[in-house]
């Protein structure tokens, strides 16, 4: 009778140890209402179709990314589409109030990150490197890191209670080459999810379809249906996979696999976050397995 008590008890420890251990908790975080989506977007599916839970936090509202909108007006659109994205990603999608194009590290936003990566328990950040054409981007990079390693620490926001363990940080793939190029540590295969992401992003209709066409000088070739507005920010925003990122593919499906991917998204680890095995990172994207 103790014995069977006693391997009931086992069996539900290990359960909920399983339960604990299956659930991986990522935060995915852009400077705008779209770079969450464009970096990791892919990623993030797969997360969530296997019962992850992903958050992406825009650091900006958005507001100046229009051509003809702007200001509060300009927010509460680039939020919708935000939600709305969300929806279609199957993560939450949060937006901080923080003007577009004047992002700073300010020590308020950088606290402002540190409680959001405790409420959600982060076992992996992932945002951009601070090597960027864009202001708002390498201020991203710097408020991410600069919360990594603060997040354990009890008394940096004491109202929010700290994270036992320093997550895994990750950097987005960039093309920047100075002072150092991006090197992929981890690719993940996302030929799968591919259309789900393009229709996901396709929610930021003032970004993909009016704003960032304008600035390319492409806005006339805008397609009116949705159908044809789909194939064309496919064909537009469709990631390459570099020799570096198929090597990395490689390590981490083997090869028949990494040869059949048509889309990856890939990552960096970043040295300020805390530093995974390959085996904890199977564990982490448990995808690749
Ligand atoms: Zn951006």
């Amino acid at each position: 009778m103790k014995k069977t008590a006693l391997l009931i008890v086992s069996f539900l420890l290990f359960s909920v140890f399983l339960f604990a251990q299956n659930k991986v908790n990522v935060v995915v975080i852009g400077a705008h209402p779209d770079d969450c989506d464009i970096d990791a977007g892919g990623t993030a599916i797969l997360f969530a179709k296997a019962g992850h839970n992903v958050l992406f936090v825009s650091v900006t509202n958005g507001d100046a990314g229009h051509h003809e909108k702007g200001g509060g007006a300009l927010a509460k659109i680039r939020r919708a589409e935000a939600e709305e994205a969300g929806k279609r990603f199957g993560v939450k999608y949060v937006v901080l109030d923080n003007h577009d194009g004047e992002l700073m590290p300010t020590l308020d936003i950088r606290l402002n990150i540190i409680r959001a990566i405790r409420q959600w328990n982060a076992d992996v950040v992932i945002g951009p490197r601070p090597n960027d054409y864009h202001p708002d981007h390498r201020n991203t990079a710097i408020l991410i890191q600069d919360a990594a390693y603060m997040v354990i620490v009890p008394n940096v926001a004491p109202d929010t209670p700290p994270l036992k363990r320093n997550p895994v940080f990750l950097y987005t793939e960039d093309g920047f080459q100075k002072p150092y190029p991006f090197e992929p540590d981890i690719a993940v295969d996302i030929t799968s999810v591919f259309e789900q992401k393009i229709y996901a992003m396709a929610a930021h209709e003032s970004q993909f379809f009016e704003w960032l066409p304008w600035t390319n000088g492409t806005h006339d070739k805008v397609p009116s249906t949705e159908a044809e507005r789909l194939k064309w920010l496919a064909d537009w925003r469709k990631p390459k996979i570099n020799d570096n990122v198929l090597q990395s593919l490689e390590k981490w499906y083997g090869n028949d696999r990494a040869k059949n991917a048509k889309y990856a998204e890939a990552f960096e680890i970043c040295e300020y976050g805390r530093r995974p095995s390959d085996e904890e990172i199977r564990r982490l994207f448990p995808f690749f397995n």
